[in-house]
Parts: C-alpha cells; sequence; structure tokens
C-alpha cells in the first residue's frame, strides 16, 4: 500500500494551500490535479461528492487522490448553500454578498434572529483503481458576520466568526484554521490511517 505521491482533487488554490500545509510533514510528493479535469458534483451529500471527485482524479491520473467536498451551511437559509457553495454565485465577492443579503433578507420574515452556520468537510483518498480507501467528515460550528472581516484565506472565510476565538477565518493563521476549522478537523481524523497506509509509525517520529 505504500505510496509517495498523492493528487489533491481539486482546482481550488485555497483548499489546495490548505492541503500543502496540512500534509508538509509527510513523505509525500504533491500535486493539483491536471487543470483540464473538470468533475461533475452530482452526489446529494458532501461525502457522495468528495468519494466522486478522488475516484474520478484517481483514474485520470492512475495515482492515489485526495478530495474534499466543503461548503457552508446557513441555518436561516435551511442549510443552503451547503453543498452548493462553489456554485451559489460566480465569484467569492459575488457569493459573499449573495450569502448576506439572502441572510438579511430571510432575518427579516423569520421570527428569531439566528446567525448559526456550520462550515462541513468531507474527505476522501482514494487508490489508483479508484477504490475508496480511507474517508473522514469534520465540521465547525459559527456565524455568519454582518459584513467581512480580514483578508487571509479564500471563498467565505472573511463572514464566518469561529465564537469562541472571537475572530472569522480570514483573521486567522493556516495553523488556527488547522486546529479550529473543519478541513482541519476532518484531516485530524483521517492523518493516522493515512500514516498507516504511508507506512509510518507516529510514535518513532
Ligand atoms: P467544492 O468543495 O469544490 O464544491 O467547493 C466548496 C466551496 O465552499 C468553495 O468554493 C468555497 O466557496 C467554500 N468553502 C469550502 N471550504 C471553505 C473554507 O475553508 N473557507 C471558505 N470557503 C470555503
Amino acid at each position: 500500500m505504500i505510496f509517495n505521491k498523492l493528487v489533491i482533487a481539486s482546482a481550488n488554490a485555497g483548499k489546495l494551500r490548505e492541503f500543502e500545509s496540512l500534509l508538509a510533514h509527510l513523505p509525500l510528493d504533491i500535486s493539483a490535479q491536471p487543470l483540464n479535469l473538470n468533475v461533475e458534483e452530482t452526489g446529494a451529500t458532501f461525502a457522495e461528492n468528495a468519494r466522486l471527485k478522488a475516484q474520478a482524479v484517481a483514474i485520470a491520473t492512475k495515482q492515489w487522490a485526495l478530495a474534499d467536498d466543503s461548503g457552508l451551511s446557513v441555518d436561516a437559509l435551511g442549510g443552503d448553500p451547503g453543498i452548493h457553495s462553489a456554485r451559489y454565485a460566480a465569484t467569492d465577492f459575488d457569493r459573499i454578498n449573495k450569502l448576506l443579503n439572502e441572510l438579511e433578507k430571510a432575518l427579516k420574515t423569520n421570527s428569531s434572529y439566528n446567525r448559526k452556520a456550520e462550515f462541513v468537510a468531507a474527505l476522501a483518498i482514494a487508490n489508483p483503481a479508484g477504490d475508496i480507501i480511507l474517508e473522514a467528515q469534520g465540521s465547525c460550528s459559527g456565524e455568519i458576520l454582518i459584513e467581512a472581516r480580514g483578508d487571509e484565506g479564500f471563498g467565505y472565510d472573511p463572514i464566518f466568526l469561529i465564537p469562541e476565538l472571537g475572530l472569522s477565518y480570514a483573521e486567522i493563521d493556516k495553523e488556527t484554521k488547522a486546529t479550529y476549522g473543519h478541513r482541519g478537523k476532518a484531516f485530524k481524523k483521517l492523518l493516522p490511517k493515512l500514516e498507516l497506509l504511508l507506512g509510518i509509525n507516529p510514535a518513532a517520529m
């Protein structure tokens, strides 16, 4: 099972940066998926979409592949944008504005003032034959800010507040996001099994 190359099944530069950092201590040669590869996300859940992406990229590249399907689910919007987070609008700027507008509209008609939201990441690792070998899911509960704050990160980071830190995802460094964030938490669950696959004995490191 031991392998030394891993393709990240994503074209999202923000995700790629986070995975490069999360995987940095492992003896893996990391690359991004080929630019011309576009996998349709037809699944009904984050986990299904992560599997679809890991399988398709592993088969296309004949390499081990790690996929992440993630998104932001807002309580007052009935869980939207959820698995449609990437397709919610054309750019990060438009996605943030649309979400803030939709939330303000919803809060005007709702009886309670609820800005709660959850980021979820489902991870899947496939072998070169496209079999799913590892899976894990992580989440981070938070709140949608009234306006964007911070310059770090990507996507919806500037409007997602981690209440226990009083900071948005865009106001924390990558080590803090790895600890508190949905992707970091999912990766933490995957890591011991990934180390086993790689023949690493963590106790000896
Ligand atoms: P997908 O997993 O490729 O379908 O895309 C997930 C979308 O959710 C991204 O394009 C971002 O808009 C958003 N997203 C996922 N994770 C994060 C994050 O850590 N910060 C900000 N936005 C995120």
